[in-house]
């Protein structure tokens, strides 16, 4: 783990580390988590020193993985785009409902909004939802009362039911450590991998073996267990 955490020192980059598409939004955006205090943070850290040197005063609010296996590390901004854009800068995959995400970034229903809106201690402002299209990626933020999602997307796709709706959840276990965050979501995406791959051949085991070129009465009964099957 220390080993690790010292190639991430050495690659950490010096200057602010906001996500590059924040770079290209013409209005100016800030950070929407404070940051915490650090030397209260890692007071009991195990590696209190390095976490310093490697985050001190600029670190990112959370990350997910890419159904490729990329990581990307990601900020809560103000304004209308909470995260800009989210795609993959290995694949171009826009988030998905597969992907895996830190809290900050929590994939949710539509119902899940209704059932919170319901909620006697529902406050609007604090219900922080948003959604990313599914065609380019940019993230919207939903606004008001009655949590209004933008129709459309500055790239001209409308909002379908593939457009992830997301909760922007807590920062803080990541600020308490990306690294093990990482590692958590590098694990729940190989078993994720593990479960997609196990469905696949149990989902093919009970296939029929199909012999062709066995007359027509087989064929036929080929063809039968075929479309019970399917
Ligand atoms: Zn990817
Ligand atoms: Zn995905
Ligand atoms: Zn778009």
């Amino acid at each position: 783990m220390l080993s690790r955490m010292l190639s991430i020192v050495s690659s950490q980059p010096t200057g602010n580390s906001l996500s590059s598409s924040s770079r290209k939004d013409p209005v100016p955006v800030t950070r929407a988590e404070p940051l915490p205090n650090t030397q209260e943070l890692w007071a009991n850290h195990e590696y209190r020193h390095i976490m310093q040197m490697t985050y001190g005063d600029d670190m990112q609010d959370g990350m997910w993985i890419c159904c490729c296996g990329a990581e990307t590390h990601i900020t809560h901004l103000t304004g209308p785009h909470p995260f800009q854009h989210l795609t993959c800068s290995r694949c171009d995959h826009v988030f998905c409902k597969s992907c895996i995400s830190s809290p900050i970034l929590v994939p949710i229903t539509l119902n899940m909004i209704e059932l919170m809106r319901i909620l006697p201690s529902y406050e609007a402002q604090r219900l922080r939802v948003g959604q990313a299209c599914a065609k380019c990626g940019l993230t919207h933020r939903a606004t008001g009362d009655d949590v209004k999602f933008v129709p459309q997307c500055a790239c001209g796709a409308h909002r379908t039911e593939d457009w992830v709706v997301f909760a922007i959840c807590s920062p803080q276990g990541y600020h308490f450590d990306p690294i093990v965050t990482s590692v958590q979501l590098k694990t729940r995406w190989q078993e994720a991998k593990q479960e997609a791959l196990h469905l696949k051949r149990s989902e093919s085991a009970p296939a029929p073996e199909i012999i062709p070129g066995k007359g027509l009465k087989r064929s036929n009964a080929v063809r039968k267990a075929r479309s019970n099957w399917i």
